[in-house]
């Protein structure tokens, strides 16, 4: 049984779960819309009523309410890169469009880093309050891998919500430690701001202790909600049983564990080579400005979904 929590001020009610959609999405397990809308639906059966997409995802298809009329009471998250009030207005337009919603329930900036990257987005925030104020989204929110902006964000009024990166070994947290990025959603918290979690399981490095992985991010009392990508009915089952604080049926914890695995570069990686360097199998390239992945010798060991510093690389 999912209770929901509800997110920070903005008085919304979500599911402990919430389900990723990046990775059903083309960059990744590039579901069918009809078996990508299947679990979707499986997961509204299942109690959750929180979904995390972004505009750089491509998977707002699979969140159309007029296909999926069960989506109409969840809660829809999402974000873009938008800097100005111009653009914001066309991603939120897009957004609402896409998944055929009137209202986009918590609406945002994509990946922020600090109070000085948020100034320059000044316009898209003004734009976004207003959207609020005509209803088209009820909560405005951030994401980030930073600290400092969960830092500069706690102070903002505009802010309702923070997505933020934060698991076990503080793996992608750009400027600290797992407790500096705890103490800073702790106050941002304390000011009012809903918080849910992102790559609790380290972009796929964290697999092999994923219950353990989930169990912490969920017990931590400034969590309202965890993200995670799923792509099967099992990793839906398994991620909505931990983090509701339920048992996981040995089934599904033994399916979820045994589900095939590969790496997937994402299209933003940067082609810095890092991911090379750590690759003791000699799996990965670089081919045209880009990390690519050899299957044959590829050992599954995540070394590189650690190591690269956006996520752009990791096991699926
Ligand atoms: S996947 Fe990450 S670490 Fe590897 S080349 Fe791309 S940006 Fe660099
Ligand atoms: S998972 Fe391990 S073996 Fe495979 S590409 Fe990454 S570092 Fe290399």
């Amino acid at each position: 049984m999912m209770r929901n929590r509800v997110l920070g001020k903005t008085g919304i009610p979500v599911s402990p779960f919430c389900f990723g959609t990046l990775t059903m999405g083309p960059g990744q397990a590039n579901l069918s819309l009809k078996d990508g809308r299947d679990l979707i639906a499986f997961a509204l059966e299942c109690g959750v009523n929180f979904f995390d997409t972004a505009e750089l995802y491509g998977t707002y298809e699979y969140l159309d309410s007029r296909a999926l009329p069960g989506l109409d009471g969840a809660v829809i998250a999402s974000r873009s890169f938008a800097a100005t009030r111009k653009d914001m207005a066309k991603s939120l337009d897009l957004a609402r469009k896409s998944m055929h919603r009137d209202v986009v329930d918590v609406f945002g900036l994509h990946q922020q880093e600090s109070g000085l990257t948020l100034k320059g987005h000044r316009d898209a925030i003004e734009f976004l309050a207003e959207a609020k104020f005509r209803g088209w989204i009820r909560a405005i929110m951030v994401s980030t891998h930073h600290v400092a902006c969960v830092r500069a964000v706690s102070l903002m009024d505009e802010v309702d919500v923070i997505f933020a990166i934060l698991n076990l070994e503080g793996l992608g947290i750009r400027d600290g430690t797992r407790q500096d990025m705890e103490e800073a959603l702790a106050f941002a918290s304390s000011c009012g701001k809903g918080v849910y979690i992102m790559k609790a399981l380290g972009g796929g490095h964290l697999y092999a202790r994923a219950r353990e992985a989930l169990e912490y991010v969920r017990d931590l009392p400034f969590v309202s909600s965890v993200a995670v990508g799923v792509k099967s009915r099992a990793e839906v089952l398994f991620a909505c049983s931990v983090l509701s604080g339920g048992e996981v049926p040995r089934a599904v914890e033994a399916e979820t564990r045994s589900a095939p695995r590969r790496v997937v570069v994402e299209d933003w990686c940067a082609g810095c080579g890092e991911c090379a360097k750590v690759c003791g199998f000699g799996a990965i390239t670089l081919v045209a400005g880009k990390a690519a992945v050899d299957p044959a010798k590829c050992m599954l060991c995540g070394y590189c979904a650690r190591t690269c510093p956006d996520f752009s690389i990791k096991v699926l």
